[in-house]
């Protein structure tokens, strides 16, 4: 098998990070674990998995496969971010769910909480239209940044205050395709 990021082939990227915070192995497991335990909590309920769009699409797609229940599948697109690394605290709904809520367990997947805004958002217009259950997933999260309370029911890794790139996360629409996940480079960071 070829491994990509040993040979070179994945080197163009790997030369913008100035560090790597998660390799792709140590990712892997982590989202096994995750995946193991939300099939032991969802194992009697109706379970509607909800992905935001385009940051969780990566790890969305590695969870999925690690849950082993008959779930159902569904997105949401909001804005947060376009091409900044400040949240405004202003969110929009770009693509709505194609599904009703009611009667099922649903469960969110974010890439990563920041300050909470975007969560607490989406949290309060779930809720409303009467799920059985509603919880969180998020890949990263990063606890210093919160400036507001929101629960989050599984995490895949905390992580400090820094903006970071890689496995669905992005800066300036590029980066997601990173199997790992790193810090860029500052010069590389526009202002
Ligand atoms: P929050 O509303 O919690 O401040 O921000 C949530 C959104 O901001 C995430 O879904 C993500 O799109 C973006 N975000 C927050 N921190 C980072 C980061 O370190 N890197 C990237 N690429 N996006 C981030």
């Amino acid at each position: 098998m070829i491994r990509l990021g040993e040979g070179g082939l994945m080197d163009n990227l790997r030369n913008d990070m100035a560090q790597i915070l998660f390799e792709e192995d140590e990712i892997q497991a982590r989202v096994h674990e995750l995946g193991a335990q939300i099939t032991k909590d969802y194992a009697d309920k109706n379970l509607l998995v909800v992905g935001i769009l385009k940051g969780a699409i990566v790890f969305l797609a590695d969870l999925l496969r690690s849950i082993d229940l008959k779930l159902r599948l569904d997105f949401m697109a909001v804005s947060s971010y376009g091409d900044a690394v400040e949240s405004s605290g202003v969110v929009r709904i770009l693509k709505d769910l194609e599904q009703s809520l009611e009667g099922k367990d649903v469960l969110i997947v974010e890439d990563i909480v920041d300050s909470g805004l975007t969560l607490k958002y989406l949290v309060q217009n779930l809720s409303s239209r009467r799920p059985n259950s509603l919880r969180v997933c998020t890949f990263l999260s990063k606890p210093a940044r919160r400036v507001t309370d929101v629960q989050v029911d599984y995490v895949g890794f905390e992580i400090p205050d820094q903006f970071v790139v890689g496995y669905g996360l992005d800066y300036a629409e590029r980066y997601r395709n990173l199997p790992y996940i790193g810090v860029l480079k500052q010069e590389l960071i526009e202002g």
